[in-house]
């Protein structure tokens, strides 16, 4: 069998790859848990729009607008939204939005709300 002496790689070159897949890894990390927090903010709004159309639908069909529970409006719902950063769903006055805990919008500028 022949042995091939001098194939390889050197410690150096080794050291010089991973260096370099760290700060590459260092690099991309923060863009993707920006794009993947972008991502569950836009999830939580459609939940949120989804949980409002409900409410209202509630509202026009029993014909009243006290506030609703969870009860009330999941058979206008085709599954049970949860938020994906793990908020909570606040409000069940018919006439007032729904918000998340997490991605409160309405005193987050960056969530498309406004300064109080
Ligand atoms: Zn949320």
């Amino acid at each position: 069998m022949k042995k091939c002496a001098g194939s390889g790689f050197t410690m150096i070159e080794i050291l010089i790859v991973v260096s370099v897949i760290g700060m590459l890894a260092a690099i991309a990390t923060p863009y993707y848990l920006k794009a993947r927090e972008r991502s569950h903010r836009t999830s939580c709004m459609r939940n949120m729009q989804k949980i409002q159309q409900a409410k209202e639908l509630y509202a026009i069909n029993a014909g009243t607008k006290a506030n609703v529970t969870w009860s009330d409006i999941l058979p206008y719902l085709r599954n049970l939204p949860s938020c994906p950063s793990g908020g909570e769903y606040k409000n069940w006055e018919i006439e007032t939005p729904v918000y998340c805990t997490h991605h409160d919008w309405r005193n987050n500028p960056d969530y498309g709300g406004f300064e109080p």
